[in-house]
C-alpha cells in the first residue's frame, strides 16, 4: 500500500494483485521442458515479474477448482493464462465465472498457446486458430502502436530467439489496439500483441512463450508482460445500469405530452 498526498488529501495506491495461472503439465512430463522450467512456467514468470512490485500469486490446474476458485479470483486484479495441452479439461462452469469476472473488470493476459483456451475463444467469439512451426527460429516483434502503455521501454522492435513461429491468418476479431506485429525467419508475419476491451475488462494477447524455449527469461518479454499487467489493472468507470431509464430532463414529446 502506497499513500501519497495530493492537494491536501491522501490518495492510496494498492499494489496490483496478479495471479499467474499455468496448466503445469509439460514441465513435469518432458525432461527437455523440465530443464528450462524446473518449477514450471508460472514460477519463472513470478520470478521475472517480482521486481515490478505486483502482489503475485501462482495457481495451477492440479489445485482445487483448477486453481481458479472464487476465493482466488476475489483476490485477483489481473490473471495471466498459460495453457497448451489441457484447454478442454477446464469446465464450462469455470469459463463462465472467468468471463463474468473479465466483464466486471478483471484484467486477463493470455500468453502464447493460450490462444486456444476456452476463455480466450469465449471472449473473442472466433476459433482463434493459426499456423505454427517449431523450428527454433528468430522472431522480430515490431511495435506498431508506440503510444500504447504496453510498449513503454521496449524500443522500436525486439528480438526473441529461438521461439516457435505462429503465422496468419490468426482467426481473431480485429483488435481494439494492435500493438505488436511479428516477423519470423521462415517468412510469416503475425499479430503478436492484441488488446481488447470486453465490458469493463481489458484483455491482452501476447504471442511469445513456447515451453521448449527459455522465452520467459527474456527481459524484454517480461517487460512487455509487466506493462500489460499494469495496463490491464487500470481503473474503469461505473458499471452500466441496464434499466428502463426515466428521463433526466423534462421535455415535450411528439404527442405534445410533457415527460419527466
Ligand atoms: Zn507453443
Amino acid at each position: 500500500m502506497i499513500m501519497v498526498r495530493i492537494g491536501g488529501s491522501s490518495v492510496t495506491f494498492k499494489p496490483v494483485r496478479l495471479t499467474i495461472w499455468n496448466e503445469f503439465i509439460r514441465e513435469r512430463q518432458d525432461p527437455n521442458v523440465t530443464k528450462i522450467y524446473p518449477n514450471g512456467i508460472h514460477a519463472a514468470l513470478a520470478n521475472g515479474l517480482a521486481p515490478y512490485g505486483f502482489e503475485i500469486r501462482t495457481a495451477t490446474m492440479d489445485q482445487p477448482e483448477y486453481g481458479l476458485s472464487n476465493e482466488v479470483l476475489d483476490q485477483t486484479d489481473v490473471l495471466i493464462w498459460w495453457g497448451h495441452l489441457a484447454h478442454e479439461q477446464i469446465p464450462d462452469e469455470t469459463v463462465n465465472r472467468l468471463q463474468t469476472r473479465v466483464l466486471q473488470g478483471m484484467g486477463l493476459i493470455v500468453l502464447h498457446s493460450g490462444h486456444r483456451s476456452k476463455i480466450f475463444k469465449r471472449l473473442m467469439g472466433t476459433t482463434c486458430e493459426l499456423k505454427w512451426r517449431k523450428a527454433a527460429e528468430r522472431e522480430r516483434l515490431w511495435v506498431v502502436n508506440p503510444a500504447h502503455p504496453i510498449t513503454e521501454g521496449i524500443g522500436e522492435y525486439f528480438v526473441v530467439q529461438p521461439d516457435e513461429a505462429f503465422g496468419e491468418f490468426f482467426d481473431i476479431p480485429a483488435p481494439d489496439d494492435l500493438i505488436f506485429i511479428s516477423w519470423f525467419q521462415g517468412g510469416e508475419v503475425f499479430r503478436s500483441g492484441c488488446a481488447y476491451y470486453r465490458g469493463l475488462g481489458k484483455i491482452f494477447y501476447f504471442r511469445p512463450g513456447h515451453e521448449e524455449y527459455p522465452t520467459y527469461y527474456n527481459k524484454t518479454v517480461l517487460r512487455v508482460i509487466a506493462n500489460a499487467v499494469r495496463w490491464a489493472a487500470t481503473g474503469h468507470g461505473a458499471e452500466p445500469q441496464n434499466i428502463n431509464q426515466p428521463p433526466l430532463e423534462k421535455f415535450i414529446n411528439a404527442n405534445g405530452q410533457t415527460i419527466g
